[in-house]
C-alpha cells in the first residue's frame, strides 16, 4: 500500500485553510497533521514518496458535474472522447466528472444509459458518474427512474427547449417530478422556453438576420426566466427539489433567489462561459461568432455582475462548465447562413478551475468559496461528498497541488481538449495546475502527464445531499 505525504502546502477546503501536512494511504486521505509537527515528520520518514507542496495550494480535485463527451448533437457529435476529454479535465485539476448519458425518444432509459457505459469504460483518465436525460416521459420510463436511482445514477435532466428533440412539456415534466419526489431523483432543468423561441427562429431566419449573434437575441433573458418560473412553480406543487442548468440571466436569478427565499429546496448553477463572456463575442466577424453559440446563450455584460454575487450569496451554489466542444472547421460551420444550424456547446472542461482561480485573485469570490462552488458543493449536490470535493480522512486522495502564482495564457495551442479553439484564447491567467492525484495515483505530476485511460472508475452516486 503506496504511502505519499504532502508537505508543507496550504490545504484549501470550503470549510477551512490550513496549513497541513497530508498522509496519502491506499488511495485515500488518511490523515491530516500540522506542517512538520512530531506525527507529520513521522510520516515522511515512511513515505514512499514526499511532494513538495511549500508555496502551493493542495486542494480537492474539482467536480465537474456538467458535462457532454461525445453528445450527438445537431447531426454531430461533440468533439471530445471519454479519453480526451477526462485527460484535458485533469489537466485542468479536475478529477470527477458527471456526464450526461442520453435516452433517445423511444427507447428506454436503460438502453441510453448502457450506450454511455459502453462510451467511458475503459477510457476515463479520471472517475465519472452519469446524469440521464430523460427525452421521453412515460409510464416505463418514470418506472426505470426509481431503479436508476438504486443504481446510483440519481439525477434526471428535462428540457423545457428544444421541441422534437429532448423537449417534454408542462405535464411531462411534473410526472417525472412527482417520481423524483417519491424516489429521491434530482431533477435537473434545462430553462428555456423553447417553444416560443423556435418561432423567434423562424421569424428571425425570414427576415435574412442568420448571423451568430441572433442566436443570443432569439434566446430571449425573458423565456429563460419565464421557463425558470414555470419549473419553480411546477416542482413547488410536486413537491420536488430542482436544480436549474446553466444559469445565465439576471432575470431567471432572480426567479431562483425568489424560490430560495420562500425556502424552497431551489438551486442553481452557472458555467464559466457566463461569468467571463458576453454577447460581444457572440457578434464577433466572420462567423467567429459561431464560437460562442451555446444554450442558454451568452448575455450582455452588465449579467455578469449578477451572477457573480449570486454566486457570493449562495443564491448559486455551483460551476459547472457544460462542456460540449465542437471544433469552428467543419462543425460549428454547418450553421453558415443559418445560425440555428450551429451546434450548441462550448469547450471549457480544462478551463474551469484556473477561471475560478481567477475570480478569487480578481476578488469576485473567496478561496474557499473557489473549493466550494467547483469541489464541494456540487459532490454534494449530486451524493458523491464527502468521498469527493473534499480533502478529509476517509476522503479519495483526489487532489491537486496548485501553483496560485505561477502565469499562464490560455490557447488552443497548449490546451489540451480535442477542438481546434479556445474560448478563451489570449486570456492571461495567474495560477495553475501542478500535480493532480486521482485516488492517490498521479495523472498529472510536475506538469506532465503519467495518467492512463482507464484508470477513472465509474462511480455511483447517492441521493442529494444539499436539501434544506
Ligand atoms: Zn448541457
Amino acid at each position: 500500500m503506496s504511502r505519499i505525504v504532502i508537505r508543507g502546502g496550504l490545504v484549501v477546503t470550503a470549510a477551512e485553510e490550513v496549513h497541513a501536512d497530508v498522509l496519502v494511504e491506499g488511495g485515500r486521505v488518511a490523515a491530516l497533521a500540522s506542517h512538520d509537527s512530531d506525527p507529520a515528520r513521522g510520516w515522511t520518514a515512511s513515505a514512499d514518496r514526499v511532494i513538495d507542496a511549500i508555496g502551493k495550494y493542495v486542494i480537492p480535485g474539482g467536480v465537474d458535474a456538467h458535462t457532454h463527451m461525445e453528445l450527438p448533437f445537431g447531426g454531430t457529435f461533440a468533439s471530445d472522447t471519454f479519453e480526451t476529454g477526462t485527460r484535458a479535465a485533469a489537466w485542468g485539476g479536475t478529477t470527477t466528472i458527471v456526464d450526461f448519458a442520453v435516452q433517445s425518444v423511444g427507447e428506454p432509459l436503460r438502453a441510453g444509459l448502457d450506450t454511455w457505459h459502453a462510451k467511458a469504460d475503459a477510457q476515463c483518465a479520471i472517475d465519472y458518474g452519469f446524469h440521464m436525460i430523460l427525452s421521453d416521459v412515460n409510464e416505463d420510463t418514470l418506472k426505470e427512474m426509481d431503479i436508476l436511482v438504486e443504481e446510483g445514477v440519481t439525477s434526471f435532466k428535462l428540457f423545457m427547449a428544444y421541441p422534437g428533440v429532448f423537449y417534454s412539456d408542462d405535464g411531462r415534466i411534473l410526472r417525472a417530478m412527482q417520481r423524483g419526489a417519491d424516489n429521491g431523483g434530482l431533477i435537473m432543468m434545462h430553462a428555456e422556453n423553447g417553444i416560443a423561441i423556435d418561432v423567434l427562429v423562424e421569424q428571425a431566419l425570414a427576415a435574412g438576420r442568420t448571423d451568430p449573434r441572433y442566436h443570443g437575441e432569439v434566446r430571449h433573458a425573458l423565456l429563460e426566466a419565464e421557463a425558470t418560473h414555470r419549473a419553480i412553480r411546477l416542482a413547488q406543487v410536486a413537491g420536488s427539489p430542482l436544480y436549474v442548468v446553466h444559469v445565465s440571466a439576471q432575470q431567471a436569478v432572480g426567479q431562483i433567489t425568489l424560490a430560495r427565499d420562500e425556502g424552497l429546496n431551489v438551486f442553481g448553477e452557472t458555467c464559466p462561459q457566463y461569468l467571463f463572456l458576453s454577447t460581444d463575442n457572440l457578434a464577433e466577424p466572420d462567423f467567429e461568432g459561431a464560437k460562442y453559440v451555446c444554450s442558454t446563450p451568452l448575455r450582455p455584460k452588465e449579467h455578469q455582475a449578477v451572477l457573480w454575487r449570486a454566486l457570493r450569496t449562495n443564491d448559486l451554489q455551483v460551476v459547472s462548465t457544460d462542456h460540449c466542444p465542437f471544433c469552428f472547421v467543419g462543425q460549428k460551420e454547418l450553421g453558415r447562413g443559418d445560425f440555428s444550424k450551429i451546434p450548441n456547446g462550448l469547450p471549457g472542461v480544462e478551463n474551469r478551475m484556473d477561471l475560478l482561480h481567477q475570480a478569487v485573485v480578481d476578488g469576485h469570490i473567496s478561496r474557499r468559496r473557489w473549493i466550494e462552488i467547483a469541489c464541494a458543493t456540487p459532490a454534494r449536490m449530486f451524493g458523491l461528498y464527502p468521498r469527493k470535493g473534499t480533502i478529509a480522512p476517509g476522503a479519495d486522495a483526489d487532489i491537486v497541488i496548485y501553483d496560485p502564482d505561477a502565469e499562464q495564457v490560455v490557447s488552443a495551442a497548449t490546451h489540451h481538449m480535442n477542438v481546434d479553439y479556445s474560448a478563451y484564447e489570449g486570456k492571461r491567467i495567474t495560477g495553475r495546475v501542478e500535480t493532480v492525484l486521482s485516488r492517490g495515483e498521479p495523472v498529472i505530476d510536475g506538469r506532465e502527464y503519467v495518467g492512463r485511460a482507464g484508470h477513472g472508475q465509474y462511480t455511483p452516486r447517492g441521493t442529494c445531499q444539499y436539501l434544506v
